[in-house]
């Protein structure tokens, strides 16, 4: 599917595009569709970012106890 295709970044021929944005003017299916999966890539994009520059403390922990057993099991090995 195209517009598949357009949201995983794949490079279209100017034929395709052409095609697809034609396709969208007229196919109210794909267009709802489009709309929708551009949402959830920005509500996840939120959700990364979020993820990442507000960890919470318990995830932090966590992490910082999964850290510290993989170089305590690997020292060796580094
Ligand atoms: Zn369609």
């Amino acid at each position: 599917m195209l517009a598949e295709k357009r949201l995983q970044q794949e490079p279209l021929t100017w034929i395709q595009r052409l095609g697809l944005k034609f396709h969208l003017l007229l196919c109210v299916y794909c267009r709802r569709y489009v709309k929708q999966i551009a949402i959830i890539h920005r509500q996840l994009q939120q959700y990364r970012e979020a993820a990442f520059t507000a960890p919470n403390e318990q995830v932090k922990q966590q992490w910082e106890a999964v850290v510290a057993a993989y170089l305590k099991n690997n020292e060796n090995n580094l």
